[in-house]
């Protein structure tokens, strides 16, 4: 695969506000980075942050986007409106939503469908917890998670984001090892491949997330089928995060 601009996402989850949301701005502004960045604040930010970043080409996204497309679903927010307020990305089956608020594979399926119907670039994520890490299914449960979620989906002509996140590895200070992450990564192009064909896998950016910080993000990013990453912590101190960016 032909070396692309990686992609460095931020997912500030339930974290931020309105103080965070300027200095996070204020410490992009002013610099020139190589790679793809992104942001995904809570939803309620995201408005105020596309008019601040309105004249670069950071992305402003969001942690999450409804299944449904409108209706009586109090508390959602469609893919539509995502896009009309400006929102370019969304995350899609963060394990905390899997975990907290019980998504499944069919919901992401269809989450995907939304998000594509609206030209919102989807991040599917997915990743193994620490019991079937344990018992040496993380494979079976990526396949699981891939299978379920991609086949049927229209990619003509959009992007589509996959990030590989170890649930053990989520805001524990220990990130996968680089080992880990070159085999796993290349078992979900492998999978890729088999379900979209290789010129469409050829296209997808494949992330790791996990506690990526400023000290490991040169060795994740050097890794073969690694096209970027996803962090959350790390993001919420603007300065760190933009010294991700530098050194990405
Ligand atoms: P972390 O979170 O960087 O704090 O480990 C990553 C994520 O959950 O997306």
């Amino acid at each position: 695969m032909s070396k692309r601009a990686p992609f460095v996402i931020a997912n500030w989850k339930l974290n931020g506000g309105i103080d965070l949301t300027c200095t996070s701005v204020a410490s992009m502004l002013n610099k020139q980075f190589e790679v793809k960045i992104g942001i995904a604040p809570p939803y309620v930010y995201i408005g105020d942050m596309v008019s601040f970043l309105r004249n670069s080409n950071i992305m402003v996204g969001s942690q999450n986007v409804s299944k449904f497309a409108s209706g009586a679903y109090t508390g959602e927010t469609s893919a539509q409106m995502l896009t009309e307020v400006g929102c370019q990305f969304c995350l899609i089956g963060h394990s905390e939503r899997r975990q907290v608020f019980l998504e499944n594979d069919h919901s992401c399926h269809t989450k995907l469908e939304k998000a594509l119907a609206n030209n919102l670039m989807p991040i599917l994520c997915i990743g193994e917890n620490l019991q079937q890490y344990e018992l040496g299914l993380t494979n079976d449960i990526l396949y699981r998670q891939l299978h379920q979620a991609l086949p049927g989906l229209d990619l003509n002509g959009k992007e589509l984001c996959i990030a590989y996140e170890p649930v053990w590895a989520i805001g524990t200070g220990k990130a996968a090892s680089t080992e880990q992450v070159e085999a796993v990564h290349s078992f979900i192009y492998q999978e890729l491949v088999e379900i979209l064909g290789v010129e469409k896998a050829n296209r997808v950016h494949v992330l790791y997330g996990g506690s990526v910080s400023k000290n490991n993000v040169a060795e994740l990013l050097s890794t073969p089928h690694v096209n970027g990453v996803l962090v959350g912590g790390a993001s919420l101190d603007p300065e760190h995060f933009s010294e991700i960016c530098t050194i990405a």
